[in-house]
């Protein structure tokens, strides 16, 4: 292939020509991780040519008006929206495209399942676990943005990755860092694995004042822009926790070569330290569109519109070890991971509740962490010999725990 570069000059790109072919799914092209994904792609077809990176799917659950708008701008050959009563908005906005059209939670898996080579999966949530194995199953590569599929079905997952020719690459900043560090090596030789978390909005204030912790100021990140859930998660902490479970699960890591590192400056993503005393760390600018160009690019490199660190700028960096006295969603983490069966799916899924009732206000901050807690103990009490075997297992298990969760934020809000 020849590919045009950004100054008009043909470069010959032999290298390039198999990644830059494939063709590209985006599960949850709505969110903020599609939309970077988007740009990311817009950007590869300025530099390598407007023919690279065709688009097979792009899918969004409620928002007719902007997947309309991307399906336009990129051409897919379907569109599907999440919510079935909006196919006839999506059906009348993609008139005359030549577009295909569809709707419903099964068209979103469907989606998941149809042929290309590539798929982004940036749908938030549990939502995410159907969709992905489907693509995981039939051999794609997977770019892994949502961090929830992997906990809430860890075992499941693990098994259709091991019995596929898919290739998984993470896209969460954190993982995609250690999946670049250990570069296929062996994870058995690593020592320690130390994510960074950056603190959230939250990371200097006392208990007292975050019991008036409101919506707004909880999903206001000071490094990453992000959707809602994320942004909060990473105000609890919780989104560390998901992350040392996604760690687990995603590079076979025990729990005890786990751990975490307050870094507020988000420039370092991960370090890997050997027995030797080598640590290895992977540095970039707070930039999700960094970790998404490694993926649609991998194992080649491919030019991004993303930020590029400059630290001669940027002044110190700092680390700490986080307080688990404010921010108890990560030791409740670590504990499931401990524990291991349901334990991570029940966290999860009682997570996405809490989550959603803080975000209606109808508990508080600091009752997330309670709300998990308390569907731990039931699900305890009710599901601790049951192994997550199967895919009907792990949804079934996370239905009950949204059932507990939501019994826990009603007496909360009482
Ligand atoms: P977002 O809320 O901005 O976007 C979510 C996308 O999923 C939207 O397109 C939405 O239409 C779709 N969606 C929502 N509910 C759905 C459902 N039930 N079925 C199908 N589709 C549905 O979220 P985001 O911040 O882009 O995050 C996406 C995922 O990536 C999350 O799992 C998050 O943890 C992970 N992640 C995000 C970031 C980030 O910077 N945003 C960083 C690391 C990891
Ligand atoms: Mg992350």
């Amino acid at each position: 292939m020849k590919a045009i570069a950004g100054n008009g000059e043909t470069r010959a790109m032999p290298e390039l020509e198999p990644v830059l072919s494939r063709r590209v799914t985006v599960l949850g092209a709505t969110g903020s991780i599609g939309v970077s994904t988007l740009s990311v792609i817009v950007n590869a077809r300025a530099v390598y040519g407007q023919h690279v990176l065709p688009i097979a799917a792009l899918t969004a659950q409620s928002n007719v008006a902007q997947l309309a708008e991307q399906a336009r701008a990129m051409k897919p050959e379907i569109a599907v929206i999440g919510d079935p009563a909006r196919y006839g908005e999506l059906r009348d906005a993609l008139a005359g495209t030549g577009i295909e059209v569809a709707a419903g939670r099964e068209a979103v898996i469907a989606a998941g399942a149809r042929p290309s080579e590539f798929v982004m999966v940036a749908i938030v949530g549990a939502a995410a676990i159907e969709p992905a194995l489907a693509a995981i199953r039939r051999g794609a590569t997977v770019a892994l943005a949502n961090k929830e599929c992997v906990v809430a079905a860890g075992a499941v997952f693990r098994a259709a990755l091991d019995g596929s020719s898919a290739t998984v690459v993470p896209v969460d900043s954190e993982h995609n860092a250690i999946f670049q560090v250990l570069n296929g090596g062996d994870a058995s030789q690593v020592e320690r694995v130390t994510l960074t978390a950056s603190g959230g909005p939250f990371r200097e204030w006392t208990l007292e004042k975050m019991r008036d912790v409101t919506p707004e100021q909880a999903v206001a990140h000071p490094n990453w822009s992000m959707g809602k859930k994320n942004s909060l998660d990473s105000a609890s902490l919780m989104n560390k926790g998901l992350e040392l479970i996604e760690a687990h699960y995603l590079f076979a890591l025990p729990d005890e070569k786990l751990d975490v590192v307050v870094h507020p400056q988000s420039i370092i993503h991960c370090m890997v330290t050997y027995g030797d005393g080598t640590t290895l760390a992977h540095l970039s600018a707070p930039d999700m569109r960094t970790p998404i160009a490694h993926a649609i690019g991998y194992p080649v490199r491919i030019a991004s519109p993303s930020r590029k660190l400059d630290l001669a700028h940027m002044g110190p960096l700092s680390f700490f070890a986080p307080d688990s006295q404010r921010f108890p969603c990560l030791d409740l983490a670590m504990g499931c991971l401990r524990s291991g069966g349901l334990a991570p799916t029940i966290l999860n899924a009682a997570n996405e509740i809490a989550v959603e009732a803080f975000l209606d206000r109808r508990i508080g901050f600091l009752d997330i962490p309670r709300v998990v807690e308390s569907a731990l103990e039931t699900g305890e009490a009710k599901l601790s010999n049951t192994p997550p075997a199967d895919l009907e297992t792990v949804l079934s298990a996370d239905g009950e725990a949204r059932r507990w969760a939501d019994v826990a934020c009603r007496s909360l809000s009482a």
